[in-house]
């Protein structure tokens, strides 16, 4: 019998949670139970039919073929020409990387400039991926809370907690788990704090399309030259586009990154899918109806879905701005039932089965992350089965 022995560096990485949510959904509807998913971070829309046209079109062409590593020139300057029109920015193509996906944008960027050692500023709650890629890349994880500021980050936050060995920032609004939106001038004191500490400030945008009104999406690709060329704009059509399965991401930033970038990608997965990339120039440069029409109908669920979960006896949740998230505080009422989070969102998948995700998977114990990528119906039924199981316990 052979005995595997993994490496080191895995050491300490876990299988993604919120995955593992989703496999757990997987199964009790494969036993042939009606699940409620409100784990997914995933659109539960499809993928509007003009994208899904442009790949057919795309294969019936045969693009099928290698691309070069970064992406075909095409995509490249549909994503510079997007940037731009967002932003009034616009980058040089060889500052523009495609990626399979936002993940992979940041797995990239992470192990093109860590070495052992180096430390990684993350405002907790956090998107469950990075601190794994800090650790795989012998990097150590800072984590700076902000639940208890109404997760509202700050330059003064991150300043507390840099040392010597600081080396990059990462941003990520509208957040994952929280939904929280970090405002315009405050990237901006943060990208200015990055300037002079000599950090690399690195923004994962991949929600920036969905923050909802009177809040408007704001891209660090719009600081400022002198910021701008120690960030890194991570963003992707997985959300954006209701595309996750396609895998496509992209980074903007200074060349040499991109270079680096490019060189571990075309040792690792070469180019992203080809005809997926075809159908990415639609997505960015057709007919954005779709989009719109997903900010309304998430902005209508969150504003049913927010008030519903406050009004839980023992529960508080913020208003997200963004996303598509709700990240209420159950702190009181597992205090009261002598559950921690995990336990609660156990008992909630095998006694209701709704899906939820725990908060202390993203570093904040004592929440539940609820997405709302689901129909109001669902959203409903899981609202009731989470009061019953509050009940029950209770
Ligand atoms: N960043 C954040 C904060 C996310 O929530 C996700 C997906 O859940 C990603 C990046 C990566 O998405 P993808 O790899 O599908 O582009």
């Amino acid at each position: 019998m052979v005995t595997f022995r993994r490496a080191l560096r895995l050491d300490h990485m876990q299988s993604s949670s919120t995955m593992a949510a989703t496999a757990a959904a997987a199964r009790l509807r494969a036993e042939g139970h009606t699940v409620i998913d409100l784990g997914a971070g995933e659109p539960d829309f499809e993928t509007p039919s003009n994208i899904r046209q442009a790949a057919v079109q795309a294969l019936e062409e045969g693009k099928t073929r290698y691309t070069p590593a970064s992406g075909i020139a095409e995509l490249k300057q549909a994503i510079a020409d997007y940037i731009a029109q967002e932003t009034g920015t616009r980058y040089p193509t060889n500052a523009v990387i495609v990626s399979a996906g936002g993940k992979q944008t940041i797995f990239n960027a992470l192990v093109s400039i860590i070495n052992p050692g180096d430390e990684v500023v993350i405002p907790a709650p956090y998107w469950v991926t990075f601190p794994e890629i800090v650790a795989f890349c012998g990097g150590v994880s800072v984590f700076i809370p902000t639940h208890e500021h109404d997760f509202r980050l700050t330059a003064d936050m991150i300043e507390r907690a840099l040392t010597p060995r600081a080396k990059a920032v990462i941003v990520n609004s509208p957040s994952n788990p929280s939904g929280a939106v970090v405002p315009p001038e405050a990237i901006r004191d943060i990208a200015e704090l990055c300037a002079a500490r000599d950090l690399w400030l690195i923004s994962d945008e991949c929600y920036y399309k969905f923050v909802y009104p009177p809040g408007r999406p704001f891209s660090a690709a719009s600081l400022p030259a002198a910021l701008r060329e120690r960030a890194l704009v991570s963003g992707s059509l997985s959300k954006t586009y209701a595309m996750t399965g396609w895998r496509i991401g992209y980074a903007l930033a200074h060349p040499d990154w991109v270079a680096e970038m490019t060189k571990v990608q075309s040792h690792s997965t070469s180019n992203p899918t080809t005809f997926a990339q075809w159908a990415a120039i639609e997505a960015l440069r057709g007919g954005q109806a779709s989009v719109a029409a997903m900010l309304a109908e998430y902005q209508a669920r969150r504003d049913w879905i927010v008030p519903a979960l406050a009004e839980l006896p023992g529960v508080t949740c913020r208003q997200p701005e963004g996303a598509f998230y709700a990240f209420p505080d159950f702190s009181a009422v597992l205090a009261k039932v002598g559950l921690r989070d995990a336990d609660f969102a156990q008992r909630l998948l095998e006694e209701a089965h709704v899906v939820v995700t725990a908060g202390s998977a993203f570093g904040a114990d004592g929440y539940l992350r609820i997405s709302y990528a689901n129909s109001l119906e669902n959203l409903r039924r899981g609202v009731e089965n989470i009061r019953a199981l509050i009940e029950r316990l209770g």
